[in-house]
């Protein structure tokens, strides 16, 4: 098995002072799965200090003495080497109250949460695995090591650490492993809304998203009982087939992996069972439900965390996932300054994915292809033009101040008149025309003040 030169030094240099070193974790499972590692851990029976010493010669960081975790900087990539451990009790179902170095590489093994991430690699290629995690890796399950309600008892965050490896690797749970995760999901209420928004926005963009969702949705519900009245609503609704949850999920998979097209895609329509009516032909209709969605994404994203653009980011397009497409070049225009590029194509694919996820009926194709149409115009006009904000005018505040407008909102005003004529196709955006269209605007202006 490949074990990169770096990494070999490591082990090798461990070794030749008298420890036990290996790598272990998330690089033996991805090898062992032809996948490419992100990072190389390595562990070893040296305490911390005999690490530190063993590579006096590099650059060494103190990540965390405490939890005996040393790095490395080899060839201009850290390597984190890791002390055997055992962990303490646990308290808060979160963290060990303190870890003890141990010798054996069995025990450091026995602390980790799945098979699939309890095996070491050795300096010759041999693979240590105690626990069964290669015929795991073989039937492509998530089981834990050791029995699993104790396990997320210890650690809650296990549970959703569990459904992102699901989620990353296209793996299902092991029925004990699933059945534990359902007994102790409340637990999850415990976890730091870091570590939920961490874990759950790289199982959002997995490859199994979709499937995770659908089959063990309910354990998610954890740590988010707003996708409770979702799952089984019915929308009596000729162009849905699925219930509110089954839509959102499908909506979900069509879309492209990005976090914040696939948070806005599990939000977007959480609102729906709050704004329900039926009409007297008994079709169900669900007026609003952008807004409510909207309001449940701020409650829950408040808990989570994650930085302040993302965050408004997402609210922003559950909040407009709704509205109507465009058809003309200038009102997209509109949708361009209102949204800039960035956001307004992540807007269209979110639209993109939510309306493919409904029953094939003549309306829904034609809506789905308004979407189409919508995205390829706005690909045509961010080409073909460069004005869609005052800040994207020929002239600037300064312009109208030299030509002897007075300081003040005055300068607003004009400019903004001038980007109407720019996008109502009154005016080209060039300098001279601008100016002029500035002198008739002012003339005009003070007529009518006379
Ligand atoms: P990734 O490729 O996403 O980094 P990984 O398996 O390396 O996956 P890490 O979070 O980097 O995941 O953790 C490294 C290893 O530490 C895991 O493979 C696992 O053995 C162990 N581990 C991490 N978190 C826990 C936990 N909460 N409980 C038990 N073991 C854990
Ligand atoms: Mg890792």
């Amino acid at each position: 098995m490949d074990i990169p030169a770096p990494v070999r030094q490591i082990l090798q240099r461990l070794r030749d002072r008298g420890f036990l070193a290996y790598a272990v974790g998330g690089c033996v499972r991805d090898t062992l799965l032809g996948r490419i590692p992100g990072d190389w851990d390595i562990c070893t029976s040296a305490l911390p200090l005999e690490t530190e010493a063993c590579f006096s010669d590099l650059r060494v960081i103190e990540t965390g003495l405490k939890h005996g975790t040393v790095t490395v900087l080899l060839a201009g990539a850290p390597y984190e080497i890791t002390t055997f451990r055992r962990d303490g009790n646990y308290l808060d179902h979160r963290r060990p109250e303190q870890v003890a170095f141990v010798s054996s590489l069995e025990e450091d093994l026995r602390r980790r949460d799945f098979t699939i991430n309890a095996m070491a690699l050795g300096l010759n290629g041999e693979v240590i695995d105690l626990f069964g995690g290669r015929e795991d890796l073989d039937r492509r399950v998530i089981r834990c090591v050791g029995d699993p309600e104790q396990r997320f008892r210890e650690d809650a965050l296990r549970i959703l650490r569990g459904l992102r490896f699901a989620s990353q690797l296209e793996f299902t749970l092991e029925p004990d492993t699933a059945a534990a995760m359902e007994r102790c999901k409340d637990l999850l209420a415990l976890v730091s809304g870091e570590r939920i928004y961490a874990e759950m926005t790289k199982l959002l963009v997995g490859p199994g998203a979709a499937s995770v969702l659908e089959r063990y949705g309910t354990i998610l519900a954890g740590a988010f009982p707003e996708l409770l009245p979702a799952m089984g609503f019915l929308q009596r609704h000729p162009c849905h087939n699925r219930d509110v949850w089954g839509h959102t999920v499908e909506a979900l998979g069509y879309s492209a992996p990005e976090p914040v097209i696939r948070w806005a895609l599990l939000l977007h329509d959480l609102g729906k069972p709050d704004c329900f009516t039926l009409d007297e032909k008994g079709t169900g209709h669900f007026y609003g439900h952008p807004r409510r969605s909207e309001e449940l994404a701020r409650e829950i994203l408040g808990r989570l965390h994650p930085d302040k653009n993302t965050a408004e980011a997402i609210c922003t397009l559950v909040l407009h996932h709704d509205d109507g497409a465009p058809v003309e070049r200038r009102a997209v225009r509109r949708w361009i300054g209102r949204y800039g590029p960035e956001l307004l194509e992540q807007l269209l694919e979110v639209k993109r994915a939510d309306a493919l996820a409904h029953a094939d009926l003549p309306r829904t194709r034609q809506r789905y292809g308004a979407v189409l149409a919508f995205r390829d115009l706005t690909k045509q006009v961010l080409a073909e033009e460069a004005c869609f904000t005052v800040k994207d005018l020929a002239v600037s505040g300064k312009d109208l101040l030299a030509a002897g407008v007075q300081p003040g909102p005055e300068v607003g005003r004009l400019l903004n008149l001038l980007l109407e004529d720019v996008l109502e196709d009154r005016c080209d955006n060039r300098r001279e025309a601008l100016l002029e269209r500035l002198k008739d605007l002012r003339e005009k202006g003070q007529d009518d003040a006379d």
